[in-house]
């Protein structure tokens, strides 16, 4: 079996052990549900209700101003208790429609299953998705119909799914590839048919044994889509190693996967694209790890979209020792967060609760120039050069040296020797740059 993958990476302990054999549990919220306005990569949503106004489960509450963004729907039904900013994993406050939920989830209208997708064109298709607020579960959040609309002279010939799951800690995606394989294949076969000239490629790493078995076992019968076993390293679910590992091709720097030939959905993105299309649902749920050391009983949870962190920590026993860290998707990519009382939203992959002893937090040190971090890059950046640029305050300098092409995966401060603050360096850099374009008007930042 040949096993692909890209060039460098780090090799972190995966702790995946915690929660891999842990079946979904299904958890209903108990208290009031938080949906903040924006919760994708886009212009964030107006708000469409008001304090007092009676909601049902599945209606649209926010409104998509422009092209780049999507619906936000209530998770529940229940009554609008009001419409704050409130605190998201994120760190800062986004207005937010908080929800009462009156537990009856009564359903709005226009729910139904719609299982014959063959009948629809892919602009119908497309713009169900839309409606439906389907964005990119592996934690971009990107508005996956944008994704499914590349530029007409894209010749799109590879949809790949990204089951890589390369995050230490989190095992949401491999629980979903083996209890809801179908799923994740119906959704495939639904943008496939999207793409008629495309193939469907399944990537998964190889220490997720049972869920290549479970993926090779549904698609046996589908001679256009096939399993790609990648090696396990990190980070080889990031969209372009994954796309170099299956198709060997490289994605030019500020160009899109479409740009040479290929889409990237994650799983959980597919079976979102499989219940809007085929069961009228609205994004309403997610898949979410609870896990770390600090956690009591690590689960893996099914739940509604705005239900808070607490809740699910709760539900997983609470903590068994005070965590050091907690942190909102995995502990490579993920970002700390200060308080539990933050909503689920579109991009929360899993909770991780660490202890003293997982979250060592070392001072950090001068650069003693020994190249691990290059050694490191899977983008073949040069980390130390460019976080000199960024202590000096040299933006220029950091552009220069291609540092917006850094996909802030953390592998450079994950080898570093003397600790440097490395991928928290760029992820400043590149909001300072992106803030000052955005400042001088330049459009497509
Ligand atoms: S420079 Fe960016 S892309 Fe390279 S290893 Fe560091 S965080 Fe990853
Ligand atoms: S790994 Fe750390 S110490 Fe080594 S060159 Fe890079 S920044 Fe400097």
């Amino acid at each position: 079996m040949k096993i692909l993958t890209f060039k460098k990476g780090v090799h972190p302990p995966q702790n995946k052990y915690l929660t891999q054999n842990m079946a979904i549990e299904y958890l209903l919220p108990e208290g009031d549900l938080v949906f903040p306005m924006s919760q994708h990569v886009g212009t964030p949503c107006e708000p469409i209700v008001k304090k007092g106004d009676k909601v049902l489960l599945g209606q649209r509450i926010g409104e998509p101003k422009d092209a780049v963004s999507v619906p936000i729907h209530s998770s529940v039904s229940g009554i609008v208790k009001d419409v704050i900013p409130y605190l998201v994993p994120g760190g800062n406050k986004v207005l937010s429609v908080i929800i009462e939920n009156d537990k009856q989830y009564e359903k709005c209208e226009g729910l139904a299953p719609r299982k014959d997708y063959h009948n629809l064109s892919k602009q119908e298709l497309t713009s169900i998705i839309r409606d439906a607020g389907v964005v990119g579960m592996g934690g971009a959040t990107f508005p996956t119909h944008i994704k499914l609309t590349p530029p007409a002279d894209e010749k799109i010939d590879s949809i790949i799914v990204n089951g890589a799951e390369c995050e230490p800690y989190i095992t949401s995606d491999y629980r979903v590839m083996l209890e809801e394989t179908d799923r994740v294949v119906q959704g495939l076969k639904i943008v496939l048919y999207m793409f008629p000239n495309a193939k469907g490629y399944i990537g998964i790493e190889d220490n997720k044994k049972k869920a290549i078995e479970a993926m090779r076992n549904a698609v046996k019968n589908e001679p256009n889509i096939e399993v790609k076993v990648l090696k396990t390293k990190y980070p080889q679910g990031g969209e372009k190693q994954l796309i170099y590992a299956i198709t060997g091709r490289k994605v030019p720097e500020g160009a899109i996967p479409a740009k040479i030939g290929c889409i990237v959905q994650n799983v959980e993105t597919m079976v979102a694209i499989e219940r809007s299309v085929l069961r009228g649902r609205p994004l309403m749920r997610r898949i979410v790890t609870v896990t770390g050391g600090a956690i009591q009983n690590p689960k893996v949870f099914n739940v509604r979209l705005g239900t808070s962190f607490r809740e699910l920590i709760n539900a997983a026993g609470g903590f068994k020792e005070e965590p050091v860290k907690i942190i909102s998707g995995g502990p490579m990519m993920g970002i700390a967060i200060s308080s539990i009382d933050v909503p689920v939203v579109k991009s929360t992959s899993s909770i991780v609760c660490m202890t003293a002893k997982e979250a060592a937090l070392p001072e950090e040190n001068v650069c003693i120039r020994c190249g691990k971090c290059v050694n490191a890059c899977p983008m073949n950046l040069v980390p130390t050069e460019m976080n000199r640029a960024v202590v000096k305050g040299d933006y220029e300098r950091f552009e220069k040296l291609h540092g917006m092409d850094c996909i802030e995966c953390g592998c450079c401060s994950y080898v570093c020797p003397s600790k440097r603050y490395l991928v928290q360096s760029f992820r400043t850099a590149k909001k300072i740059i992106m803030d000052n374009r955005r400042n001088r008007g330049e459009h497509n930042v």
